[in-house]
């Protein structure tokens, strides 16, 4: 049986200190690297799924970016696949969370059925774009996460290893 399960950048593995692409300022969530290694041992595909607003502005650091990405699988372990929205926030497209067109990639990339997929993320737009999907959503809250979101959420996890475990007893 094919799993995969997926996770949000900012606010999930690394922490959000916007705009994210300056290396000296990643710090990583401390349970990703377990998280990670979790997923890997149960055989999951890992990707990551990431709405990138500012690259759409002609500034941005794209260098930076690919960087920041590098190093969180240095310090995590390895990534299977990145999907990232590189659209402005209104531009409508199909691929920005909330909508599921992140998801639609990872699944079809992976080859996996929805049923077998769960997306862990730190706000209501993932676990919106996960139910759209007909993935399963896990929320793991921060301090941004606001209370409505953590109520909607269908599960609701401490850290990224508990969240892997919820997931592995689901899909
Ligand atoms: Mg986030
Ligand atoms: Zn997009």
């Amino acid at each position: 049986m094919k799993r995969a399960i997926l996770f949000d950048r900012d606010g999930t593995l690394i922490e959000d200190n916007p705009p994210n692409n300056d290396v000296s300022a990643v710090a990583l969530m401390p349970s990703a690297a377990g998280a990670i290694a979790l997923a890997r041992e149960w055989e999951c595909r890992i990707g990551v799924i990431s709405n990138q607003p500012a690259i759409a502005v002609e500034s941005f650091d794209m260098a930076g970016f690919r960087e920041v990405n590098t190093l969180i699988q240095q310090r995590i372990g390895s990534i299977d696949a990145w999907f990232i929205c590189p659209h402005a926030e209104n531009a409508d497209c199909e691929c920005r969370k909330p909508r599921p067109g992140l998801v639609h990639s990872a699944i079809r990339r992976f080859d996996v059925s929805p049923a077998h997929v769960a997306l862990v993320g730190d706000i209501g737009a993932d676990i919106e774009a996960a139910a759209r999907a007909g993935v399963l959503g896990i929320l793991v809250p921060n301090a941004k996460t606001r209370e409505s979101e953590v109520r909607r959420a269908p599960i609701v996890a401490s850290d990224l290893v508990s969240a892997v475990r919820r997931a592995l007893e689901f899909i």
